[in-house]
């Protein structure tokens, strides 16, 4: 049978663009079929903040940070608690990938243009001992512009690649199955969906005006995870973590389906660590939203005091940005599947970043005169004052008494008592007289400050929460947003998918979340943030070059 191409890849998100570019570059031709319209090209990769896991580099160096591989590969297996036989793969990815993030990774982006804001984030700082999880550094680099500027270079050198007739895009192109002959994969089937000029982001008709198959050496399944399925979600929700929580938001377009996930494991396919989830804990319901149940993932500095729903100041180390996973854990485990922040308005001016591209017109504009008014403005950014004024998660009041009563008035459980969190904040608030303290947020906030990236941008000073001069106060219910998937389809180095014989399947490969982000779990339990595009960047090179490779 004639083949349409040399490679099919099913994805036009990041991990899929990063291969099929890679394919081009190799001189062989490739089609990359997507559901969506041309409009969604770039997936959740639009969307995102752009923040990238890199290690040792120029921009850590000169806000004074040290770091090297050896550290880095100590705070990922910490994270990742491989424990598995089914480990064997990710933790051969995470060594690899990690190498990466302290190697060529930076150079590589850099090449095409790719540039970082200099000030570099410290995300899921941890808090047990230096082989618990967490970084032992700041690591995140925010991409300057943001999601669509990790996006941008993969775009252009596909339609470069498109204009010389090396890759085809197929849009409104649902895949349905997997063609298979003698046990390899040599195409795909599915149904073409009808036009549809909506928004990016926005749900798109499902409506089927026709059939196709296309054929090729070999498929690489790049469609993403499951976030976007909150049934999906509840089905692999691991045991452990008890009951699935009854309402969630959604931090992904609905596009994110997890269907190819099923169709490929009906091709024979390994799935892998499915019960591996990544989902926030400080989520905010959108109030201008794009998607269904669109739902907002605070950043969070650390110096907001958190409450579980009946009022009790979350355990340490479970301070903002310290332990996701950890305090989905303790969450779930009070019965309830939403918690509060309680804050000043001096906290949130400076501490309050919102993750997605939309969210921050400064860094997603490359607008530096918008961008120096992080540090120097009276207010929060434009963004998270909108949110603070329509959220229906957000109250603001002049005292305590107001603002619990509003709170026991918006979650409707009439949980909270005033003398409980009053005494709470006030004993918090006492350990504000020295630096030294026994209060291990109020350590944590002393060590931020001596972090000139924390102190410039992301610590406030420190100070009361009941201190009138830096209110008002502002309680912010968090709910569960789901994100990402950690496990996905096994896979070599050269991102090839073991079936469940533990033979490498033909002329099938798999990258990005599909693939656990690589190997089918590259993160274990755990993500050191910034890893997820980064993990895309990986796995879609390997795929693309080694399905490039293998094309002959
Ligand atoms: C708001 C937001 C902020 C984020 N911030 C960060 C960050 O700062 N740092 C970080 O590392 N990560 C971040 N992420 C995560 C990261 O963006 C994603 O994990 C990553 O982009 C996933 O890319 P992907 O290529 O695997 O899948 P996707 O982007 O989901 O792309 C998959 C594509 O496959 C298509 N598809 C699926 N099924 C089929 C089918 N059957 N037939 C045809 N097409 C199909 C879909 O339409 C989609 O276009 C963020 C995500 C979001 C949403």
């Amino acid at each position: 049978m004639a083949e349409d191409a040399d490679v099919i890849v099913v994805g036009g998100g990041l991990s899929g663009l990063v291969a099929a570019t890679e394919i081009a570059d190799a001189g062989k031709r490739v089609i990359v079929v997507d559901q969506e319209g041309e409009q969604s090209l770039g997936g959740q990769a639009f969307w995102s903040f752009g923040g990238l896991f890199l290690v040792d580099s120029p921009e850590q160096r000169r806000l004074g940070i040290k770091d090297c591989y050896d550290l880095a590969l100590q705070d990922w297996m910490g994270t990742a608690g491989f424990d598995r036989d089914d480990d064997l793969w990710p933790k051969r990815w995470a060594e690899a990938y990690v190498a990466f993030a302290a190697g060529e990774k930076r150079d590589w982006l850099r090449a095409m243009g790719h540039r970082i804001f200099p000030v570099v984030g410290w995300a899921e700082r941890g808090g047990y001992d230096a082989m618990g999880h967490g970084n032992s550094v700041p690591r995140f680099h925010v991409t300057w512009g943001t999601g669509p500027g990790i996006v941008e270079p993969f775009e252009r050198r596909a339609r470069e690649a498109h204009t010389n007739g090396r890759l085809t895009f197929r849009f409104r192109h649902r895949v349905d199955t997997l063609v298979m002959t003698n046990g390899a994969v040599e195409g795909i089937s599915g149904a073409v969906l009808e036009p549809d000029s909506v928004e990016r982001g926005k749900s798109s008709s499902r409506k089927v005006i026709g059939d196709f198959t296309l054929r090729a050496q070999a498929v690489i399944v790049a469609s993403g995870g499951i976030g976007g399925n909150h049934d999906m979600v509840r089905q692999n929700w691991p045991k452990r973590l008890g009951e699935p929580p009854k309402f969630m938001i959604s931090g992904v377009p609905e596009h994110v389906d997890g269907r190819m996930i099923g169709i490929t494991e009906a091709a024979g396919a390994r799935l892998i660590n499915r019960d591996r989830m990544w989902h926030y804990v400080e989520g905010i319901r959108n109030w201008n939203p794009i998607w269904p149940r669109h739902g907002i993932r605070i950043l969070p500095g650390p110096s907001s005091m958190w409450f579980d729903a009946t009022g009790k100041r979350l355990p340490a180390p479970l301070f903002p940005g310290s332990d996701t996973l950890g305090q989905l854990e303790y969450i779930m485990s009070t019965g309830y599947d939403y918690s509060w922040f309680i804050l000043t308005q001096s906290i949130i001016k400076k501490e309050f970043a919102l993750s997605g591209s939309e969210q921050n017109p400064d860094l997603t504009g490359k607008s530096w005169r918008m961008t120096i008014k992080r540090a120097t403005n009276k207010g929060a950014p434009a963004p998270v004052e909108a949110f603070k004024k329509n959220g229906a998660d957000f109250i603001v009041r002049d005292n305590l008494a107001d603002l619990v009563s509003a709170m026991n008035a918006l979650s409707g459980d009439d949980l909270l008592q005033l003398d409980h969190i009053k005494a709470q904040i006030e004993a918090r608030d006492r350990e504000m007289s020295n630096p030294y303290v026994k209060d291990a947020q109020v350590m944590n906030i002393h060590n931020a400050r001596r972090y000139i990236g924390d102190k410039l941008i992301r610590t406030a000073k420190p100070h009361r929460i009941l201190d009138p001069e830096q209110g008002p106060l502002i309680a912010v219910k968090l709910n569960i947003l789901t994100r990402k998937t950690l496990g996905g389809f096994e896979t070599d180095l050269d991102s090839r998918v073991f079936g469940n014989n533990g033979e490498i399947i033909r002329g099938l490969y798999a990258a990005g979340e599909a693939a656990g982000f690589g190997g089918g779990g590259v993160h274990g339990y755990r993500s050191l943030e910034g890893t997820f595009l980064g993990g895309c960047l990986f796995s879609g090179r390997n795929a693309g070059r080694a399905a490039a490779k293998a094309a002959g």
